[in-house]
């Protein structure tokens, strides 16, 4: 479901009442995250508002992936962001704990304007515009920008496009609608260059990353008989593997990219070792006929339907073993 009337209001309201503003996405941003709030970040900055934006990652690090994206200079690190934001808009973001160092901003600011497609959004702002149907963050931030009259320049295309392509998996998914096109033909018109942007997204590996990537493979699980017969494909990425290679843990992101390929599996999952706290960061997708919003939610992670994530303090076999517990319970949709 779209925004309601009145929270649009609200938010157009908001952004017109503040001359600075503060803006913030999840730990760990992706295209969607970053793209949608420069975009935001520098039509305010064209219209006249001082901004700030950041996320609460250590280390403070734009993925490879996003370096070649307008806006950037709108970027500080946490210690810049005042500890009392007067108006703090957040961005693809389900819930306070995705802000990671940022989380203590939301109580404190005066006003939270909360932008996001997340089906498992838990409304934590003041004034929310969440709407579940939209196929990217960046597209409700388009409507935003159109609603406040503030001009769609290439400047402002180059990183919706980046949100648009990275959560529609390159115009491939569910949700991909005719107005996901007609928004990408807009986009375009503007002159973007999406063939380097999607190189830069897509083709874009370390050769470190190769030779990670064809590890993390070579030691996938196939268990046929889990989620109640339509089958598991899982893998890990370890600290070794980061360690040999140089990469953090936001060059890894696309490992599920692959595993999840397999055809004998209806869900895929990657369990990352967190470097910075020996956590997992476990990333599931699934075909369509599980659920995996709701069984990383019953794990007290969240996401989408179809890909979400949880992190978890256990080892590796306690983890999955909670994981092939609640996928053997999820109910299966009609695909
Ligand atoms: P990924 O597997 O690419 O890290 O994440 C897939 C989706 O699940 C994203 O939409 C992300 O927001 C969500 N997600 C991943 N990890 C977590 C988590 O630990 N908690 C919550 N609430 N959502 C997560
Ligand atoms: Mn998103």
């Amino acid at each position: 479901m779209s925004a309601a009337e009145a929270d649009w209001t609200s938010a157009v309201g908001l952004l017109a009442a503040y001359d600075e503003v503060v803006l913030a996405c999840h730990v760990g941003p992706d295209g969607d995250a970053l793209g949608s709030m420069l975009a935001l970040g520098i039509a305010l900055r064209d219209r006249g508002t001082k901004v700030r934006a950041s996320f609460g990652s250590e280390p403070f690090e734009v993925p490879a992936a996003y370096t070649g994206l307008p806006g950037l200079d709108l970027l500080v690190p946490v210690a810049q962001i005042p500890e009392a934001p007067g108006l703090l808009v957040i961005f693809d973001t389900g819930s306070i704990d995705r802000l990671g160092a940022l989380a203590d901003r939301v109580p404190a600011a005066a006003d939270v304007l909360v932008i996001d497609h997340h089906v498992s959004n838990t409304r934590f702002g003041t004034v929310n515009l969440v709407d579940v149907d939209a196929a990217a963050t960046a597209v409700v931030v388009v409507e935003l920008l159109d609603r406040l009259g503030l001009p769609l320049t290439a400047e402002i295309a180059a990183p919706v496009y980046t949100g648009l392509v990275t959560d529609t998996g390159s115009f491939k998914y569910a949700g991909t609608t005719p107005a996901v096109h007609e928004l990408a033909a807009r986009l375009l018109a503007t002159g973007i260059r999406h063939d380097l942007i999607s190189r830069d997204i897509w083709d874009n590996a370390s050769f470190g990353y190769v030779q990670l990537l064809g590890a993390a493979c070579a030691r996938a699980v196939l268990e046929p008989a889990a989620v109640a017969g339509l089958g598991l494909v899982w893998t890990t990425v370890t600290d070794a593997d980061l360690t040999a290679t140089g990469l953090a843990l936001s060059d890894v992101e696309g490992v599920i990219d692959v595993v999840r390929t397999a055809r004998e599996a209806e869900v895929a999952a990657v369990l990352k070792h967190d470097p910075a706290d020996g956590w997992l960061k476990v990333s599931t997708r699934s075909k369509g006929a599980v659920d995996v919003g709701a069984v990383c939610g019953s794990l007290g992670g969240g996401g989408h339907r179809f890909a979400a994530g949880f992190t978890s303090g256990d080892d590796i076999d306690g983890t999955l073993d909670q994981l092939r517990a609640a996928l053997a319970a999820a109910p299966h949709l009609p695909v």
